[in-house]
């Protein structure tokens, strides 16, 4: 493969065409970032910060015109690409405004009258492989901390949006970053576990696959690289009887259906108390039906299409799978038309234990629903899952909520609230959803050398 397209997932269109860059090119753009790191790594946080304000800046005055990059290139409704170049902008501004204190040197007393501090040094450049789901957001989430650290970054996007990965370094040069300091790489996966062994790169970053993950970490291990993985999820949210019912699944079907499906936050297993069941599943199910179909720049769609017509058909294989092995079909359930993205929004309920509903992450607009006796059973099924990302619980219960909070095995739990990632709170997964904290203070610090000086 020496080339990649952009197409339009909702009408088939291709939109451009690029070239892969060749191995000198990439080579090029390699020592072009460790030049810029030179230079880069002691700039003062001053000039950093304002740099990083202009993408800000950039991003909200052209906020339609990246919008529309991501609309066309992988099917999201125009209304959430928007929200979403808002959102880098946040997270632009959020490390703009923090990252000198979070980077501070921090002293130490010791107990024998000794004193030494810790400073939070640079580390050179980052690689960051990043999927298309939120083409922008997950590629900033890293960008901006990773630069206000003095890193420089390179950024292996997704094959089915170049264009996306192109806006964005576009996004830095407006801005007035120095040339290598962000660098988008139009390389396939093939060349970028190679170039992982290269000197430069410092550090892998990926929010992808299970199997992507694996790829790209075993290459960083190879040759004693960090790497931080942010993978899949299958989100359990749960609904105990003393929760506000109507509340809870309104924001459940939200939860759901949020950027159609694809999200790893998104909830994917919804576990509700019996006595609350019936009235869960008439609200979900209305709520769901209501959504409006429309094409990506419909203004007031809900929903328009997968990001690729392959995603579509591997999410209907999982349904018909599921539903072969007993799962009953309580909303949409039908195929993709033959290469098509676009899926009906689908409720599954009795799920088996051997189906792929049960134990796989459903990518897509499929919620799968269980009953429940009590909440020690919720818990048991929330956990009975290889992965543990996300999770959002339902009570009005506070005490109650906050001890089952502490058994659920995840990375977050939200109460009374769906999930959503926001720069001030970590944002991370344990088991096979991943390890490592984006966002935060303990983002920025995932890249950086917490160097000892010792004050003999
Ligand atoms: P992938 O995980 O394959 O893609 C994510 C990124 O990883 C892309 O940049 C991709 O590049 C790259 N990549 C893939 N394989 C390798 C490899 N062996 N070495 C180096 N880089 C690699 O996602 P898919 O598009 O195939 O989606 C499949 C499934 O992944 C989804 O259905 C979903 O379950 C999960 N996923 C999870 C996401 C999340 O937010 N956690 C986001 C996207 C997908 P390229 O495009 O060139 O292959």
């Amino acid at each position: 493969m020496s080339q990649i397209k952009s197409i339009n997932p909702y009408s088939g269109e291709i939109l451009k065409e690029f070239q892969l860059l060749t191995e000198n090119q990439v080579q090029e753009k390699l020592q072009k970032g460790e030049k810029a790191y030179q230079k880069w790594k002691t700039s003062p946080f001053s000039e950093k910060s304002k740099l990083m304000h202009k993408a800000a800046e950039e991003l909200r005055e052209n906020k339609e015109h990246y919008a529309k990059i991501i609309s066309l290139e992988m099917g999201k409704i125009i209304k959430e690409s928007v929200s979403e170049v808002e959102k880098c902008a946040w997270v632009c501004e959020y490390y703009a405004d923090n990252a000198e204190e979070f980077l501070k040197p921090e002293p130490i007393s010791l107990p024998d009258g000794k004193n030494a501090k810790l400073l939070h040094q640079p580390i050179g450049t980052v690689l960051a492989v990043m999927p298309w789901n939120f083409p922008f957001w997950q590629v900033f989430r890293f960008a901006a901390p990773t630069l206000m650290a003095g890193n420089t970054g390179l950024l292996k996007h997704a094959s089915n949006v170049p264009q996306c990965a192109l806006a964005i370094e576009e996004v830095f040069t407006k801005a007035g970053f120095p040339e290598g300091v962000f660098q988008s790489l139009l390389i396939d996966s093939k060349t970028t576990t190679a170039i992982i062994e290269n000197p430069i790169i410092k550090a892998v970053t990926l929010t992808g696959s299970e199997k992507a993950g694996a790829a790209v970490a075993s290459a960083a291990g190879k040759h004693i690289k960090k790497s931080l993985l942010e993978l899949g999820g299958s989100d359990p949210f749960i609904i105990l009887e003393d929760a506000d019912i109507e509340e809870a699944s309104k924001t459940a079907a939200k939860a759901r259906m949020i950027n159609f499906g694809q999200s790893c936050i998104a909830a994917k297993r919804f576990i509700i108390q019996d006595t609350v069941y019936d009235q869960f599943l008439e609200i979900f199910s209305n709520e769901i039906k209501n959504l409006k179909a429309g094409e990506p720049l419909d203004e007031n769609a809900d929903y328009a299409c997968m990001a690729r017509p392959d995603l579509a058909q591997e999410l209907y294989e999982q349904i018909q799978e599921s539903v072969d092995k007993g799962a009953k079909v309580l909303l949409g359930g039908k195929a993709p038309e033959k290469g098509s993205a676009k899926i009906s929004p689908t409720i599954l309920t009795d799920i088996p234990k051997d189906s792929p509903a049960y134990s796989e992450e459903l990518f897509g607009p499929v919620a799968i629903v269980f009953r429940v006796k009590s909440a020690d059973e919720a818990i048991q099924i929330a956990n009975d899952s290889e992965f543990g990302l996300g999770s959002s619980l339902w009570t009005k219960n506070q005490e109650k909520a906050e001890a089952l909070a502490s058994r659920i095995e995840s990375g977050a739990v939200f109460i009374n609230s769906l999930v959503a990632s926001n720069p001030h709170l970590p944002f991370g997964g344990i088991k096979k959803s991943g390890y490592g904290r984006e966002l935060s203070r303990h983002g920025i610090l995932e890249f950086v050398n917490t160097k000892t000086v010792y004050l003999g």
